[in-house]
């Protein structure tokens, strides 16, 4: 369902494309299934080169607060360098926002904010309870029936 609805968010015009260069903006790059889905769905309606910029540093812990992200070892930058990444989604260049850029962009008191997804400082400290059970109850592809 989620596949199938990316395609059909994500309909490329060849017209537009066709011999051009490229460069998506995203705010965050998560697993990087949907990344790699739309940079081939570029480079097959003919676009030359692909590159990518993402506002935001590169997500690396799960948040416990609310947001549904995936566990750990589902998030491709906590074991990925961006080099990696790069290769991962075939684009031809991809860098992120800095850490430092991201809160100096707020222009507010940069000690306001969490921002544990990017650096691993949760602000409430985990209990490891909670750090267990989150996504106990996702499907993994080995409960997934046959
Ligand atoms: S910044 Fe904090 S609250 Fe927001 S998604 Fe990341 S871990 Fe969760």
């Amino acid at each position: 369902m989620r596949e199938a609805g990316i395609r059909m968010k994500l309909n490329p015009l060849k017209d537009v494309l066709k011999d051009k260069r490229i460069l998506i903006v995203d705010d965050s790059i998560v697993r990087g299934t949907t990344s790699r889905k739309l940079v081939k769905a570029l480079r097959d309606a003919g676009a030359a080169e692909v590159h990518m910029r993402i506002s935001s540093p590169p997500v690396t812990h799960p948040c416990f607060y609310g947001i549904d992200t995936d566990n750990q070892d589902q998030l491709i930058a906590a074991t990925k360098s961006v080099a990696e990444i790069q290769e991962q989604l075939g684009v031809d260049s991809l860098a992120y926002l800095s850490w430092e850029g991201m809160l100096l962009a707020t222009q507010e008191d940069t000690n306001t904010f969490c921002s544990a997804c990017f650096t691993g400082n949760y602000p409430i400290a985990i209990p490891e309870r909670v750090k267990r059970s989150k996504l106990i109850l996702e499907k993994t592809p080995a409960s997934t029936p046959a």
